[in-house]
């Protein structure tokens, strides 16, 4: 049998996570078999690592960690016929059913019977990964391999920005980890008129301006609604995009943003949000949650964008061998990094 190098989350609880050696993972008739040449480290890979309660819900170690990547494929099945030996191939980490009501109305970004690449099923943390020949997404072999590792978490970004359109509009990204600057850099590509980030994160908030924001407003230091207003021209925003997953900071989007405005929220927050009703109903206000990717519609746009020149190459701070996986959750842990890529 022939083995392959992989992270594992091996028990369940906190840490647990190895090296290990596994089988290649077999290739059946409708599937497809990638050799791993990048794959990213995620905020949810901490989550694991730290036995979170996403974690403990989802996760039934041992597994194989990862779901942010992209490979050349090594092997098909003996079914398949879109994608060939040799192509650069990655997929969205959510394999959808497409059988269910949600699949067959266009909303498979929120299929029921969705597995998770590296959370409910072997991930992407190894030399070799398996996926079913419908999921893998072709890639343009002439782009960096690092970015074409990132168009999951780009993805949300992508799918946040297009929700509504920002073209010569003021837009306010708030929250600018690496998913808050990929939509920086994704409403600028689309040509927002103007663009007000939110972090407090100092490192961040200039990755955010390098990335094509206009101003940072810090939380911490500035009062929000009326730093808002004021680089707005006093009017406010037309469309809010939340990477935060911070109820308050949802909260004063629902007042600086303007009247028929549009807040467009991915950053996953925990508990309740406690909503100025009243601004929500006299304004007019839209306020849409962003769940996953849409398959292929988000990853058909990503492509596109790519094409117009989207460079997301910014975020990308770390770049290191599969081996160092533990210096890379340390690095996400701590938030002084943008993303990082690991190579196996
Ligand atoms: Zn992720
Ligand atoms: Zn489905």
């Amino acid at each position: 049998m022939e083995m392959m190098k992989c992270v594992i989350k091996e028990t369940a609880g906190e840490g647990g996570i190895v090296l290990a050696e596994r089988p290649v993972p077999e290739t059946g008739d409708f599937d497809i078999l990638i050799r791993v040449k990048a794959t990213a480290i995620c905020g949810t890979d901490v989550h694991i690592k730290h036995w979170a309660e996403y974690a403990q819900k989802r996760i039934k170690p041992p597994t194989i960690m990862g779901h942010e990547y992209v490979g050349e494929v090594v092997k098909t099945g003996k079914n398949v016929t879109s994608v060939k030996v040799g192509d650069i191939v990655n997929s969205d980490s959510h394999l959808v059913c497409g059988t269910c009501d949600l699949c067959l109305n266009g909303h498979n970004n929120v299929c029921y019977n969705t597995l998770t690449i590296g959370v409910t099923r072997d991930g992407s943390f190894a030399e070799y990964i398996s996926i079913p020949e419908k999921a893998a997404v072709l890639c343009d072999p002439k782009m960096p391999i690092e970015q074409l590792a990132l168009m999951e978490p780009l993805g949300v970004a992508v799918h946040c920005a297009m929700e509504f359109p920002v073209a010569a509009k003021k837009v306010v990204v708030c929250g600018c980890g690496p998913i808050g600057c990929m939509g920086v850099a994704v409403a600028r590509i689309l040509g927002a008129a103007q663009i007000i980030a939110i972090e407090i994160n100092e490192k961040r908030a200039q990755m955010a301006l390098d990335m094509g924001a206009d101003s940072v407003v810090n939380p911490a230091k500035e009062n929000v609604v009326e730093k808002v207003r004021e680089l707005s021209g006093g009017l406010g925003a037309d469309v809010v995009l939340d990477f935060s997953g911070n109820a308050g900071a949802v909260a004063a989007a629902l007042e600086y943003v303007k009247p028929e405005g549009c807040i467009s929220a991915a950053g996953v927050g925990q508990g309740p949000l406690n909503l100025p009703y009243e601004y929500f109903i006299t304004k007019g206000v839209t306020l849409k949650g962003i769940a996953g990717r849409e398959i292929p519609r988000t990853w058909e746009r990503m492509k596109g964008l790519f094409a117009a020149g989207l460079d997301i190459s910014p975020v990308i701070t770390h770049i290191l061998p599969l081996e160092e996986y533990e210096k890379g959750l340390d690095l996400m842990e701590k938030g002084q990094c943008g993303k990082v890529i690991l190579k196996p």
